[in-house]
């Protein structure tokens, strides 16, 4: 095949062509391949706005889905060549924070492999994210180029016009192929100015905010510590829903709609708040047409659906009017139209859409003029219906429904755990490839010797692979035959990164006391933290200085090392997963809407240590106590103290244990490394507020991880465990979650 490609294109053979020549001819071919399988079946299709896509590296996942991996592997092979080399060359595109991104993307997989006809919408952040780097034990932010010459994206021949309060922009759109799982091929339009300049980059990610011109899509998600950073925001929020909006019309009427039946053309998935503004850019778009105002609320209504994601209140935005009439001046009059409707029918503050400060709250927008309102994992939704919006629920229980999230298991199994996928496939078939639910056949197994064993020696192998890849990437160098016991994601708070801190102190501290842990123990964390929160980068802070300090006390590093992967993203997830232990999921309980990552681990073969919390409750469900360490206060706990107030101070003065690790963080030792400013800052946070109470949890923590680490010792017991959490994952497919999305909401 590739054969091929660079005959015709440089007129010779594989062997001859340079690296560069050969990735552009795998592009080719799979665009080549990818474009082929595009149909449109049926009339109606699904459109996902997403402000974020956290897609990964695209090759290996589209030669799989092709079916062709193999194929291209042993050509490039026959010529020399290894198929890993392009794999690594490619530049991961960070167009997401974290879950919420990884989720869009997992689910546009879903879409194309289920044979749904159904499209991302977003936008094509030139520099992405951000880059993180790690300098005097601190985070650094740079800019993440990742569009070279020859990438994924595909300009179209379609453009639109987005006006703004002060002028307009024409607008392009870009697509990148989605390729199904044995399946069609869909598409993710990523909206993009001509006039940006990358040249307004200063320092780190510091640019000029107020050229919307020519900065509108340079990153995701600048810095919003300061009002232009937040307009920023809404200038990029309006130019996304308007692009998607037209685009959204324009493709309904080629299919022939007369858009009085736009919804049965077209589905509308609002990913969070951020496409909320969607809504009155349909409507405002219809009633241009000609339509009615009441039939085209309904029209709009019908076709539109809301997902929820965090009960964060913080999360749930709520944008002055001021900056939509700077940004979006078009829409405004809709919003205060359809505002008035709910104050007139409604006469409640608590659901009004403009509160007294003239702010527009987005969710409330998407609650009354969306049909459907879905939180993402069981416990979240019941906490969105009992609680966080019970005054919504209560005018509209039949919208509110669940999907618990789900992962796309060709990249979060087939791809990144190449020897389980095989070995699974030799035990139990190849069906589960297909249908995720196949997994349980693996149950049969449990007792069965040579099937444990295999399981150990692949998980021993990914430890390895693991090794490698951070001794030849970062430098940093791992003892395989410890416990990995992994915490990767964002840095948050309610994340609590800074609980795995402290237990990595008191293990210090019990080891400088001549208490050595059976085996040696890896913690290993990856994150980055968002530029402006000064917190989660004091916790960074922490966690490097700790890896400093233990790395070089011989008495202590051979039992226990502390790792912080640089710059944590999918290409890491990727790697890292496969080859946990432990999976750390110790969210405060209510915090995390579901989680994805805990998944991803459970599915290959890691044992989930969490809290009663997101997806873990699920999790819990599915295994049985004997595959999970649960531990920490439930929800219920948790909501009624921040109901009756919570008191840090007083668990520091109770708890010594909890005493001598918090003071450890300003004591001598990290001192010594680190900055006395920043890590000041966090001990007074914790000893202060601790507002997401990582103290009352803390000596169960302690507890219940060491009991793990015991387990441990137990191989066939803890491959047994292993056993449980794979072939229970099944239910965690995103192919479920898309077809319960298909069932109850889209219904294409
Ligand atoms: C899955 C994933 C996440 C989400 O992880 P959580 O533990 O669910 O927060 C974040 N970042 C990356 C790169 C991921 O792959």
């Amino acid at each position: 095949m590739l054969e091929q490609i660079v005959s015709k294109e440089y007129g010779k053979g594989l062997s001859q062509c340079s690296d560069k020549e050969i990735y552009r001819a795998l592009l080719e071919l799979v665009q080549e391949k990818a474009a082929a399988g595009e149909r449109m079946t049926g009339k109606k299709k699904l459109y996902y706005i997403s402000a974020e896509f956290l897609i990964g590296k695209l090759l290996s996942n589209n030669l799989i889905n092709l079916g062709i991996y193999d194929e291209v592997a042993e050509e490039l092979k026959r010529a020399g060549k290894d198929l890993a080399v392009y794999e690594e060359r490619e530049p991961e595109p960070s167009l997401g924070n974290g879950g919420l991104g990884r989720l869009a993307a997992c689910f546009l997989d879903s879409i194309a492999t289920l044979g749904l006809p159904g499209d991302g919408v977003g936008l094509n952040y030139h520099y992405g994210l951000f880059r993180q780097r790690f300098k005097n034990f601190r985070q650094k932010e740079e800019p993440n180029p990742w569009i070279e010459e020859d990438s994924w994206l595909i300009r179209s021949k379609r453009s639109f016009t987005v006006a703004f309060g002060k002028f307009e922009v024409p607008a392009v759109m870009y697509d990148i192929l989605v390729t199904g799982y044995d399946n069609g091929t869909n598409r993710l339009h990523l909206f993009d100015l001509e006039s940006v300049d990358e040249s307004l980059v200063t320092r780190g990610i510091d640019f000029d905010k107020a050229q919307i011109e020519k900065n509108l899509t340079l990153f995701l998600y600048p810095d919003d510590s300061d009002e232009a950073g937040r307009l920023l925001r809404v200038y990029q929020q309006y130019f996304m829903v308007s692009c998607g909006a037209q685009l959204i019309l324009e493709e309904a009427r080629e299919r022939g709609s007369d858009l009085h039946d736009l919804a049965d053309y077209a589905a509308v998935q609002i990913n969070d708040t951020h496409p909320s503004m969607v809504i009155p850019e349909l409507i405002r778009l219809l009633t241009a047409e000609g339509i009615q105002w009441d039939e085209a609320v309904k029209i709009v209504t019908d076709t539109c659906a809301y997902t929820n994601h965090t009960i964060l209140a913080e999360a749930l935005e709520k944008w002055p009017m001021a900056f939509l009439e700077e940004a979006a001046p078009a829409i405004v009059p809709v919003i205060q139209r359809l505002d008035q409707e709910i104050k007139k029918k409604y006469n409640d503050p608590a659901v009004a859409i403009i509160d007294k400060e003239d702010r527009v709250h987005m969710a409330n927008m998407d609650m009354h003029y969306g049909h459907s309102v879905n939180g993402v994992a069981y416990l979240h939704t019941e906490i969105l219906k009992n609680n966080e919006l019970n005054d919504f629920y209560k005018l509209y229980p039949e919208k509110f429904n669940n999907k618990t999230n789900g992962i796309t298991f060709r990249r979060w199994l087939i791809h990144c755990n190449r020897e389980l996928t095989d070995f699974l496939t030799e035990t139990i078939g190849s069906g589960f490839k297909k249908d995720a639910g196949e997994l349980e056949k693996l149950l049969k197994y449990k007792e069965d010797d040579r099937v444990l064993d295999r399981l150990i020696e692949i998980k021993k192998a990914n430890k390895h692979r693991l090794a490698l890849y951070l001794k030849e990437t970062q430098g940093i160098e791992l003892n395989e035959d410890s416990i990995f016991d992994i915490q990767i994601k964002r840095l948050h708070e309610y994340k609590r990164q800074q609980l795995n801190a402290l237990y990595a102190i008191h293990k210090y501290r019990e080891i400088r006391k001549g208490k050595k842990p059976a085996r040696p123990i890896t913690l290993i964390f990856g994150a980055k933290a968002a530029p402006a929160y000064t917190i989660a980068k004091d916790i960074i802070h922490l966690i490097l200085c700790l890896q400093e300090l233990i790395q070089n006390d011989p008495e202590v590093s051979p039992y226990l090392r502390v790792v912080m992967v640089e710059n944590y993203n999918v290409t890491q997830a990727e790697k890292l997963i496969p080859a946990c232990d432990i999976s750390e999921q110790i969210s405060l309980a209510s915090k995390e809407a579901s989680g994805t990552g805990n998944m991803k681990f459970m599915l290959n073969g890691a044992v989930t240590l969490g809290t009663e919390d997101g997806a873990n409750v699920e999790i819990h469900e599915l295994v049985g106590d004997d595959n999970i360490y649960a531990f920490g206060e439930d929800s219920d706990t948790v909501i009624a103290r921040y109901k009756n107030g919570y008191c840090s101070r007083d668990y520091y003065e109770w708890n010594k244990d909890l005493k001598k690790a918090v003071n450890f963080i300003i004591g001598k030792k990290l001192l010594k490394i680190g900055s006395r400013k920043h890590l000041l800052n966090l001990y007074n946070e914790l000893i202060a507020k601790d507002w997401f109470m990582t103290f009352p949890d803390f000596n169960a923590y302690i507890e219940t991880k060491e009991r793990a680490y015991a387990d441990y010792e137990d191989s066939r017991a803890w491959a047994q465990k292993m056993l449980v959490n794979i072939a229970k994952a099944g239910y965690f497919s995103s192919d479920r979650t898309i077809e319960e999305y298909n069932r109850d909401i889209w219904k294409l």
